[in-house]
């Protein structure tokens, strides 16, 4: 059984890509009969942002990701690994730090920025690597008493990590992902614990990661580069390291190169654009799963009604290329067949959920008339030919409005404007022809027919292709009339098939419609 995690930063709002890791990693995690659990990484209290950690927990809970250990959305811990707020873990981390110290393998360095400035110029000038290490780790060479008068001198300063690594030397890492992969040993002296005794995510995820029993890690590939120093500190620290799985981050197409996604320029890449603009749960879930797992839209087309996590995810599976680009067609698509499987009563609770948050006013339309609008979602839903046009509750919404005599703003010279090419009172004479013989009990085809007389009837052709061939006889065709009432009802030229708009409508509603012209 895999025991994996995800380690989110509270510095802002959640990315897209943390619940895309805490997505795989739960799917790994209860595939294998395992746990997952959520860490919050805020060892970074500068940059920490209000409500950050919240707002995770709830996404996850709101996505359907489940938590098996760690912080709830009451705020309440579970599991027996905690506390899972780095934060509440600093004599954790301040233990191992003077274990590696006493052990000779980590040490104090007293520089101070302007040392290292210097440092790094002179780096430069000679042509080699940046950094911390060898001949250049000034304080590694020190003595204790060196260190002593340092400390008593109330100078201030970092804890460093004494690496045994020498880049003449290759290390192969292994990741379930990327495969065997070769660097050259690491030999940088990290920070492990900054002037504040705060730990840096390395030596933290190191600590962690080994007393939260974490079997695989899955984490953004961008940490691929610090593995072998990572290694190292386990392997200090006296630790088997678990299982790595670098994954790419989600890209998006800017211009003609690829980019991961970021928070500053693409608003798709906060968790809260797709919550507003009303993407089903299930759509964004099901959209990131294709994206790790290109299979996964054959196994839906296979199993349309399954649960998506019946789905056998891998971890072979994954891009190890530079990353998928997310493609707004795709999700909404998947987003579209997803609705389209729902009952009209399924949709309507998902509506009013997220109307409830994002649009109060018609939350309380669709409250107030719930017969009403589970009507409107039924017409042309189920079936082989059902309506795929509602790929978000904001869709629904543009379609529903209309319906809503509150929401319905059409006025008889909008209506007069959209069929241009119709005199007030052609529509009049139709609208009087239709109400002679309309009966709210008709079969679609009985209804049909009475429409098709009326269209003869008025200079119009039953057929387009009569049109077609001689437009000079005609007024126009059999569709035009349909326009007419399209129009009138809705203030639309197109809509869903007008015979069940006319049921949902009922009787009332649309004699009242029909006649405002
Ligand atoms: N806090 C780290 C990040 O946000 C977590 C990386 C990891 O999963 O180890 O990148």
């Amino acid at each position: 059984a895999m025991v994996t995690r995800v380690g989110p930063s509270p510095t802002g709002m959640m990315h897209i890509g943390t619940l895309y890791v805490g997505l795989l990693s739960e799917r790994f995690a209860q595939q294998s009969g395992g746990v997952f659990f959520l860490r919050v990484e805020d060892t970074d209290k500068k940059r920490e942002v209000e409500g950050a950690t919240d707002f995770i927990s709830n996404a996850f809970e709101h996505y359907g990701v489940v938590v098996n250990e760690g912080r709830d959305v009451q705020g309440v811990e579970h599991g027996a690994y905690g506390p899972y707020t780095q934060s509440a873990r600093m004599s954790l981390y301040q233990t191992y730090v003077r274990h590696l110290m006493s052990e000779g393998k980590a040490y104090p360095c007293f520089c101070s920025p302007e040392e290292l400035d210097e440092l790094r110029t002179r780096q430069q000038l000679r042509s080699v690597a940046p950094g911390y290490y060898g001949d250049w780790a000034i304080w590694r060479h020190k003595s204790l008493e060196e260190a002593l008068e340092a400390l008593k001198a109330g100078k201030p300063y970092v804890i460093r990590f004494r690496s045994p690594g020498n880049p003449a030397e290759k290390v192969a890492v292994t990741d379930l992902i990327f495969g065997e992969r070769t660097f050259p040993e690491s030999d940088q002296d990290i920070v492990i614990m900054k002037s504040d005794r705060l730990p840096t995510y390395h030596l933290a995820h190191a600590v962690d990661d080994h007393l939260m029993r974490t079997t695989h890690v899955i984490r953004g590939d961008e940490w691929l580069a610090s593995l072998p120093t990572h290694l190292q500190l386990f392997q200090a620290l006296g630790w088997t390291p678990p299982t790595y799985a670098h994954i790419a981050p989600i890209n998006k197409l800017d211009g003609s190169s690829k980019r991961k996604l970021s928070k500053r320029k693409d608003p798709e890449a906060s968790v809260i654009y797709f919550m507003d603009h009303g993407y089903p749960t299930a759509a964004l879930i099901e959209y990131l799963l294709n994206l790790a797992n290109s299979n996964f839209e054959d196994w839906r087309k296979e199993n349309p009604t399954a649960d998506y996590r019946s789905f056998p995810l891998s971890f072979e599976r994954l891009a190890k290329s530079n990353g998928p680009l997310f493609d707004f067609t795709k999700l909404d698509n998947i987003s579209r067949d997803i609705v389209a499987r729902l009952s009209a009563e399924e949709v309507y609770a998902q509506i009013v959920e997220w109307a409830t948050t994002h649009d109060a006013p018609f939350a309380a339309v669709l409250e107030a008339e719930k017969a009403y609008a589970i009507a409107i979602l039924s017409i042309e839903r189920g079936g082989p030919n059902a309506r795929k046009d509602i790929a978000k509750w904001q869709d629904a919404k543009a379609l529903m409005a209309p319906f809503f005599d509150t929401e319905f703003t059409s006025t008889t010279e909008d209506a007069l404007s959209v069929l241009g090419n119709r005199t007030a009172e052609e529509v009049r004479e139709i609208v009087s022809d239709f109400l002679g013989v309309y009966d709210e009990t008709d079969s679609k085809e009985a209804w049909f027919d009475k429409v098709k007389t009326i269209a003869r009837d008025r200079g119009f052709a039953e057929k387009a292709g009569d049109y077609k061939r001689n437009p000079e006889l005609y007024k126009g065709t059999v569709a035009d009339v349909a326009k007419i009432f399209r129009v009138l009802l809705l203030g639309q030229p197109q809509t869903p098939d007008l015979h069940e708009v006319m049921a949902a409508m009922g009787r009332d509603r649309v004699i009242k419609r029909l006649t405002r012209v």
